[in-house]
């Protein structure tokens, strides 16, 4: 497999701080683009805003930015950044606000784009320089070169462009001290997706395997933890942020499988968070590589030392009761979207448009 993981990483305490002249690395004025509230609470905007102020170099605030952000709203802050006049883009929040930078660049640098040219990466220029500080422990998008965004029709798309990579990430786990604790919980579990579903995928090799275990061994205890209802220390809160740099990296070479693709359905319909919505279906890939790859599926157990009674229990606790009710004409009407849709194809065993239908059923009707 081509692994290309050009992201430089600044981890730890004080990671803006300490290594400010990373901001001093590509230009005299910069866009932040955040989300309403996470920047602030988290700290992040302050710790930004006082090296840049220190470095002289000038920059403007478009926190115009919502979860599953849209492209209407990366359009307007590529507008923004490039009245501005922006050198650079630093994006700081949640994998929203990351994701949306990356778009805010391509934007801001072809402010004449629009979406449908977005999403077929007619893109005159490159995009701005992006920096990334992260507030919660989930996506891994400071890692990655994926952009998820949700199209004028309301669907959830990824664009995945080697030219979406950030130049440099900041992963302070301070940060992520004043997540809500369903926040920990959503975001935590998206990391156990990311590594689980980069596992079972058919473009999985030893580098992108070994980033996966890892992942799942760090996050196992601090996330039974915080699903207990436990206050976390900065030192799980840490756990839980190297974890979702190694699930970043795990998908960073494989992309994900089936859950994730049928979890944005919940989202765009049932507003269910997308971390919830993607582990949603983590038990049933566990069973169906059980029944179809065992051999797989032992190797996967006996590398994580973790059985596979223990991580259901981990998702048991961790995902919220599901309310979610479906009707038959429902679930067949979505069915065709996951035909010949690349990230069902990539899961490591054949999985049928039917058996995704049992699954809905199992779930979302009977269930
Ligand atoms: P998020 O949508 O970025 O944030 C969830 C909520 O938590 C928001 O209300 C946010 O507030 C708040 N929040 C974030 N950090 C906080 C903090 N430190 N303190 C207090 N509140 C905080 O959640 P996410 O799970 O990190 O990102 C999900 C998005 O990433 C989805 O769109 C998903 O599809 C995408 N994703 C991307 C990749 C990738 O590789 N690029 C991979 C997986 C998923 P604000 O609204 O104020 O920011
Ligand atoms: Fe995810």
């Amino acid at each position: 497999m081509n692994h290309y993981m050009p992201v430089h990483v600044f981890t730890g305490e004080y990671a803006v701080s300490k290594n400010e002249i990373e901001f001093s690395r590509y230009g005299k004025r910069c866009a932040l683009i955040t989300g309403k509230s996470s920047a602030v609470k988290s700290g992040a905007l302050q710790d930004v805003t006082d090296t840049l102020t220190r470095l002289g170099v000038a920059f403007c605030v478009y926190d115009g930015i919502s979860q599953n952000p849209s492209v209407e709203s990366c359009i307007s802050g590529g507008r923004f950044a490039d009245q501005f006049r922006a050198d650079f883009i630093i994006g700081i929040g949640g994998g929203s606000a990351l994701d949306a930078a990356k778009a805010v660049a391509v934007f801001a640098a072809n402010p004449e784009l629009d979406e449908a040219h977005f999403y077929q990466k007619l893109w005159q220029e490159d995009p701005l320089p992006v920096l990334l500080v992260g507030t919660t422990a989930g996506t891994g998008s400071e890692v990655t070169k994926v952009s998820v965004l949700t199209d004028s029709s309301g669907k959830k798309h990824s664009i995945h462009d080697d030219r979406l990579f950030a130049r440099a990430a900041f992963g302070d786990p301070r940060y992520t001290m004043s997540l809500p604790a369903s926040v920990t919980l959503s975001t935590g579990i998206d990391v156990l997706s990311h590594c689980a579903e980069s596992f079972f995928n058919r473009k999985a090799d030893e580098i992108s395997r070994a980033f996966a275990i890892r992942g799942i061994q760090l996050l196992y205890e601090p996330l039974l933890k915080a699903a207990k209802g436990e206050t976390l220390s900065l030192i799980q809160r840490e756990e839980l942020y190297n974890a979702s740099i190694m699930g970043g990296l795990a998908i960073c070479g494989t992309g994900t499988c089936f859950p994730h693709n049928v979890g944005y359905y919940l989202t765009e319909n049932y507003g269910l968070p997308h971390g919830f919505a993607s582990a949603a279906f983590l038990p049933a890939l566990l069973f169906m590589v059980r029944e179809k790859e065992p051999d797989y599926a032992a190797q996967f157990y006996r590398e994580l030392g973790i059985t596979e009674e223990a991580l259901l229990h981990l998702l048991q606790v961790t995902l919220p009761v599901n309310q979610i009710r479906m009707t038959e004409e429902e679930i067949r009407a979505v069915l065709p979207r996951w035909e010949n849709n690349n990230s069902v194809l990539n899961t490591c065993c054949e999985i049928s448009t039917e058996e995704i239908r049992e699954i809905l059923v199992q779930e979302f009707i009977k269930g």
